[in-house]
């Protein structure tokens, strides 16, 4: 890609729909993704509400509420939106800034429970290249989390590179390793087709208490002890793998900005990656702040621990 291709923000070219099902309340839902302007980042608008209001929810790690089974983002009156991270992943795997995603229920839809779906919407408006520059998140020391044997961490890197691997004693999944430089051809590619994948004996447990009610082999790979359900099979030999670095994809997203940086988990998942950003913030010796031709914009520690919408508009205005 052209080098002043990357340097400069975008949204995307025009309003486009997407239906589906929620995976846990197997209800149907509308996304309607719509271009924003420069500086404003992915912003939820949760219409439907019982009482009648539409809610805001700014796609910020501080925003996020669950992460149990998937990553959800709320505000303080009760509004959210969940299951987000493969529709966030598909924003930033191609490389888009700025979007608002209009959703009119409680769930972003499953679709094939990759990010597929949301990628062939966005091809069909294409993306526009907008005036200001881009930021990103330059990481200038290790940060690290560990939860058991699990952990995930950031360091210093030139580019923006992922490292993933995943160990389950299943023996249909078993020790898996991916890493990639992102860029929107890998993440097509190799990433955005990657489905969710879940155990049958979890599912006999999650349904009674009223989770992935919209559950199918439509929208994921399921495991009963050493086959695979789905009578298609699997779409990589690893795709276990590549769903989960899927998954980074789109919880990191949740930083408000792309990462220069290595990300590298190990039976990592969105707990995981939610504590690895808020361990980043909590340290403004950890990161700067960046124009995309790599001159230091803001320094972090100027900042505060948090990213501040305001401290990004007034530089650019
Ligand atoms: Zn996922």
């Amino acid at each position: 890609m052209a080098r002043n291709a990357t340097n400069f923000q975008t949204t995307i070219g025009d309003t486009v729909r997407v239906d589906g099902i929620g995976v846990h309340s197997g209800e149907r839902v509308t996304l309607a993704l719509h271009p924003a302007d420069p500086d404003s980042g992915i912003t939820f608008l949760r219409t439907g509400l019982s009482d009648g209001r539409d809610a805001e929810i700014s796609a910020e790690w501080k925003n996020v509420g669950a992460t149990d089974l998937c990553t959800m983002v709320g505000d303080p009156r009760g509004a959210s939106v969940a299951t987000i991270e493969h529709l966030m992943a598909a924003l930033r795997g191609l490389g888009i800034d700025n979007v608002v995603v209009e959703v009119d229920g409680g769930e972003v839809p499953v679709m094939d429970g990759s990010s597929e779906a949301f990628v062939e919407a966005i091809d069909q408006v294409g993306l526009v290249r907008q005036a200001a520059r881009r930021r990103m998140i330059k990481i200038l020391k290790p940060i690290r989390v560990e939860n058991g044997s699990a952990w995930a961490e950031l360091r210093p890197y030139e580019g923006s590179r992922y490292e993933v691997t995943i160990d389950f004693a299943n023996p249909v999944i078993g020790r898996q390793s991916i890493g990639v430089d992102l860029t929107p051809d890998v993440f097509r590619r190799q990433i955005s087709r990657a489905r969710t994948f879940g155990f049958v004996s979890d599912l006999e447990k999650l349904l009674p208490m009223g989770l992935c009610r919209g559950s199918s082999l439509e929208n994921s790979v399921a495991i009963k002890d050493d086959r695979i359900l789905n009578p298609e099979g699997l779409r990589w030999v690893d795709e276990f793998v590549r769903h989960k670095l899927l998954d980074a994809i789109g919880d990191l997203a949740l930083s408000g900005a792309p990462f220069q940086g290595l990300y590298r988990s190990y039976k990592g998942g969105h707990k995981l990656n939610f504590l690895t950003l808020k361990a980043l913030f909590a340290d403004p010796t950890a990161w700067a702040l960046v124009e995309a031709a790599s001159r230091p914009a803001t320094p972090a520690a100027e900042l505060g621990t948090a990213m501040v919408a305001p401290a990004f508009r007034a530089e650019v205005a």
